[in-house]
């Protein structure tokens, strides 16, 4: 076990839906610690070049289009493996397939709308990180 660093953003289909306290609560339950946060309107500049990875992708204007479709909150969490411990209590991509007691399992709307991000590796968590947080605003 190691301890680490991921971002993570509460997409706006559920900010919208007033379940940002509610997805917190999970991400604490799962022993994770919220170290840095804030609620941001993505300009399309900024979802584009987050999302850049998948710029060649059908999805890819649907996707930056609902990320600026309302507010965001950001955050950076800290705990053990905790990469690895998001992905799993984020769930899969699509809610239809996410495990029971995940957080797209009892929050997404769809495939797209599925409410939260997370890195899928130490080093992409890393440069999300750095894409939204100036290090005097991560307080561990
Ligand atoms: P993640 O790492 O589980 O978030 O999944 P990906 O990196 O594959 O995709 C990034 C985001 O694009 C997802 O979280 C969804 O919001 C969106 N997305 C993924 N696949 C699809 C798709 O087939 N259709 C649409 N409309 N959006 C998708």
């Amino acid at each position: 076990m190691t301890m680490q660093k991921t971002f993570s953003i509460i997409k706006p289909d559920a900010t919208r839906r007033n379940l940002t306290g509610k997805i917190n609560a999970t991400i604490e339950a799962a022993g994770l610690r919220i170290i840095a946060q804030k609620r941001v309107q993505l300009t399309q500049a900024q979802a584009e070049g987050f999302y850049a990875v998948h710029k060649e992708r059908a999805f890819f204007n649907d996707l930056v289009s609902f990320m600026i479709s309302g507010p965001v909150v950001v955050q950076v969490l800290e705990g053990n493996d905790a990469v690895a411990k998001y992905r799993e209590v984020m769930g899969a991509t699509n809610p239809e397939n996410a495990d029971a007691g995940t957080i797209r399992k009892e929050f997404a709307e769809s495939i797209e709308a599925n409410s939260v991000h997370g890195s899928d590796s130490l080093e992409n968590a890393a440069i999300e990180i750095a894409y939204f947080f100036a290090q005097t605003e991560i307080v561990g």
